[in-house]
């Protein structure tokens, strides 16, 4: 079987609702593409009837794969089962829930002809979501341009194209905590971005809890930079100064006025202070050797229960 020249990998975690209505408007836009297409589905460890839905749809078009995995793995990994199994010349990822409108593609694919490696969506506005999640979201990338050793175009995400040089490359990095964005941005190539606006999701919720965004920008900071660890040696060259500088002082005053025996607060204070400091700063540490047990267990990114469809059953990956 030839491969084909766009595939499109779409991560799916419970949404068997869904996939029905982004059938009936992606199907159009591939159509008009050509004829040369696959379309791959990861299953996220779905615990509704996703899987059976994907399966009747490929029974009637056999452009359509699917893997599903044996879990839940995350949205991370299962794009990055969707770059191991996609076969176009350009892949583009998209999220399942029609938040990606699909007509993009075409304006993608357009960009890809015209020689861009990279060809992202840029979300013009955010005002779908809370005004605390906006302003994490802010912060986030503030902290990341300051410190994080690469630029994130801001307002991108995962709904973008990618050349098969860009797939082959990201399919090496195989590291555990999964940061995309980072990564698109890491392996750099000719990259531009088309804006669109993000629809509301209609069908279903967001899988991501507050909880589950907090520790994603923390991987995000934690992979693509060490600043967190470092800041504590020079909070920690900080801290001795001012302690030498007080002992001083004390010695000092001490010398010429006496002592008497006040000060008990400041003692206790000073004390939970610094030892608050420094289980803070175990607790970073402690962060990134989490990461590096992760990644010396090498352990495989995913597993793979079940493969449907042509597409994912001749798939290039060693899982
Ligand atoms: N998703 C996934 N695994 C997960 C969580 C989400 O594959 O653990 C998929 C989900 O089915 C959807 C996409 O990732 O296709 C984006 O998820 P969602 O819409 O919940 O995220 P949001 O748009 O709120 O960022
Ligand atoms: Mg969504």
């Amino acid at each position: 079987m030839a491969s084909p020249k766009l595939s499109v990998i779409i991560p799916v975690h419970n949404e068997s609702a869904c996939i029905g209505p982004l059938w009936k408007r992606l199907f159009p836009v591939l159509d008009r593409i050509g004829p040369s297409w696959e379309v791959v589905f990861i299953d996220d460890g779905s615990r509704d009837d996703t899987l059976d839905v994907i399966r009747s749809l490929s029974r009637t078009e056999p452009r359509i794969g699917a893997i599903s995995f044996s879990r839940n793995f995350g949205k991370e990994i299962a794009i990055a089962a969707g770059l191991d199994h996609a076969r176009g010349s350009a892949v583009v990822i998209m999220d399942a829930d029609l938040q990606h409108p699909p007509e993009m593609i075409e304006a993608f694919v357009e960009r890809w002809q015209q020689g861009y490696d990279m060809v992202y969506g840029q979300r013009t506005d955010r005002s779908d979501e809370t005004r605390v999640k906006r302003g994490f979201a802010h912060l986030f990338y503030r902290l990341f341009a300051r410190f994080g050793e690469i630029g994130l175009p801001e307002g991108a995400g995962d709904f973008r194209l990618v050349d098969r040089k860009g797939v082959e490359v990201l399919r090496t990095m195989g590291e555990k905590a999964r940061f995309s964005k980072g990564l698109y941005a890491w392996i750099g190539f000719k990259s531009t971005g088309v804006p669109f606006a993000v629809e509301e999701r209609r069908i279903g919720t967001t899988k991501w809890s507050f909880r589950k965004l907090f520790r994603f920008a923390f991987d995000g900071i934690a992979a693509f930079s060490t600043v967190p660890l470092r800041i504590w040696t020079y909070l920690g060259f900080l801290i001795s100064f001012l302690s030498i500088a007080t002992a001083l002082y004390f010695l000092i005053r001490t010398l010429l006025f006496g002592t008497d025996l006040p000060g008990f607060p400041s003692l206790i204070i000073s004390i939970m202070f610094f030892s608050g400091i420094q289980l803070m700063s175990l607790g970073i540490i402690g962060e990134y050797v989490g990461r590096i047990f992760a990644e010396v267990k090498r352990r495989p990114l995913y597993v793979v229960a079940e493969r449907i469809g042509g597409a994912a059953e001749v798939s290039n990956s060693l899982v």
